[in-house]
């Protein structure tokens, strides 16, 4: 999904919770709804050495031509890393109750994609685990050699 969209999607949330949770707390639940993208960026930089934005777009999900993308902030066990510091740090708790609503706008577009558009291109490219992605990795090394 674009950040502009995922932007849209949170800034109600934060404007409605703002009240209750205070300033620090609400710019964690934005920075959690919206700024994981940034992974998508990151995996381009990593893989292909390219810095150029107009180029990683190719690379994005869920259009993307790769399969088995690693984006590193959209793997489970960065969600339970997120949790697990969240409940020693308040705002970081509502850091992850941002990435919740973002993932689950990701899914939730994946899902209308796929199945109502019925959209030929989008597929489910991204890795949901970086343990699992790691194993189908290194298996995937020691059958080239
Ligand atoms: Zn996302």
């Amino acid at each position: 999904m674009i950040p502009l969209i995922h932007i849209i999607a949170i800034l109600p949330l934060v404007f409605i919770s703002y009240p209750y949770i205070g300033l620090i707390n609400s710019i964690f639940l934005f920075l959690g709804g919206w700024a994981f993208d940034i992974d998508h960026y990151l995996y381009c930089i990593v893989k292909h050495k390219n810095f150029l934005l107009k180029h990683c777009y190719k690379f994005h999900h869920p259009f993307a031509k790769e399969k088995d993308l690693l984006h590193i902030f959209h793997v489970v066990e960065f969600y339970i890393l997120v949790f697990i510091i969240g409940l020693f740090i308040e705002p970081v708790m509502y850091l992850f109750y941002g990435l919740v609503y973002h993932i689950s706008f990701d899914f939730i577009k994946g899902i209308y994609l796929k199945y109502y558009k019925k959209e030929k291109e989008a597929n489910n490219s991204r890795a949901l685990s970086l343990i699992m992605w790691l194993k189908r990795h290194s298996l995937q090394n020691k059958t080239n050699q």
